[in-house]
């Protein structure tokens, strides 16, 4: 897997905290000779103190490139690849991790300002990500080469009760990362999915707007995954053969119904 993942550029958007975090690491762990890491988030200070943890664990092999981005504005993923200094701009891999999920509310309680944040961050940011690496993948011979790994959620499949609006958008990802799959057929340019059940991150935090006690709530009697869980399985669908695609993985925790 070393040697596959070797002499990559990999963008992982959201990697400032909980399953990106742990994946930039893992995929540094895994790969620690040759590799370039772009880490985005709209938190580029923590994003800063990421790569010096990263360096500080595997060494220069891994070059680590923090850049601020918030991926619900289509201008500043617009300028995200041509704001990139020339030798980062050679993206092989696309991990659309960055997500959230705004309250727990029944309809018609919703506020529109979390609706409009989850389906721009989930949705359109994801795809608006996506439009900006598909050229670079295109451009390569042989009908062209990369890896798009979409992060969606076991909520995407099986809807619950109070999170129409998230269950919508990770529904929205499972379909776009599916169609993008079939359009992409007989290129070298894999489209994959990644679905979490629980996995305890900043994620439930965000849910509750930084309420805490209500957050562990969430996890009270189970134990969730933790966000390298999720990692490992990111990394190992990356590191397969080029032919090989791992289209669709669920992973949720073993009390999870
Ligand atoms: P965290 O809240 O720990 O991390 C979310 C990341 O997304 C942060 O790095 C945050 O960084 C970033 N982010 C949020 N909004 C934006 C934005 N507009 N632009 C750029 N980055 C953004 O959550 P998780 O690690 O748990 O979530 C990662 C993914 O996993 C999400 O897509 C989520 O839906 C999915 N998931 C999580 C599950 C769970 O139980 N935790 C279950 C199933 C799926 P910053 O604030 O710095 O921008």
């Amino acid at each position: 897997v070393a040697k596959r993942l070797s002499g990559k550029t990999i963008v992982i958007t959201g990697a400032s905290s909980g399953i990106g975090r742990s994946t930039a690491f893992e995929f540094a762990r895994t790969a620690p000779d040759n590799l370039r890491l772009i880490l985005t988030a709209r938190r580029l200070d923590v994003l800063e103190e990421l790569a010096v943890k990263i360096r500080e664990a595997v060494g220069d092999g891994v070059k680590v490139l923090p850049v601020r981005l918030d991926v619900s504005n289509p201008e500043e993923v617009r300028a995200f690849v041509p704001g990139l200094p020339e030798e980062w701009r050679d993206i092989n891999v696309l991990v659309n991790n960055a997500g959230l999920v705004k309250g727990v509310a029944q309809a018609p309680n919703i506020a529109e300002e979390d609706i409009n944040a989850m389906f721009q961050t989930n949705v359109t940011g994801l795809i608006n990500m996506t439009q900006a690496v598909l050229p670079i993948f295109k451009a390569r011979p042989e009908g062209g080469g990369g890896d798009i790994i979409n992060i969606g959620s076991i909520a995407g499949r099986e809807p619950y009760v109070g999170g129409s609006i998230y269950c919508a958008t990770k529904a929205a990802v499972r379909s776009f990362t599916d169609s993008l799959r079939r359009e992409l057929v007989a290129t070298r340019i894999r489209v994959m999915e990644v679905d979490p059940g629980q996995v305890e991150t900043e994620f439930s935090v965000v849910r509750f707007y930084g309420d805490k006690s209500k957050a562990d709530a969430v996890y009270a009697g189970c134990e969730p995954l933790t966000p390298d869980d999720i990692a490992e399985v990111v990394v190992f669908v990356a590191g397969r053969r080029e032919n090989v695609i791992i289209a669709d993985t669920l992973v949720f925790p073993s009390h999870q119904a």
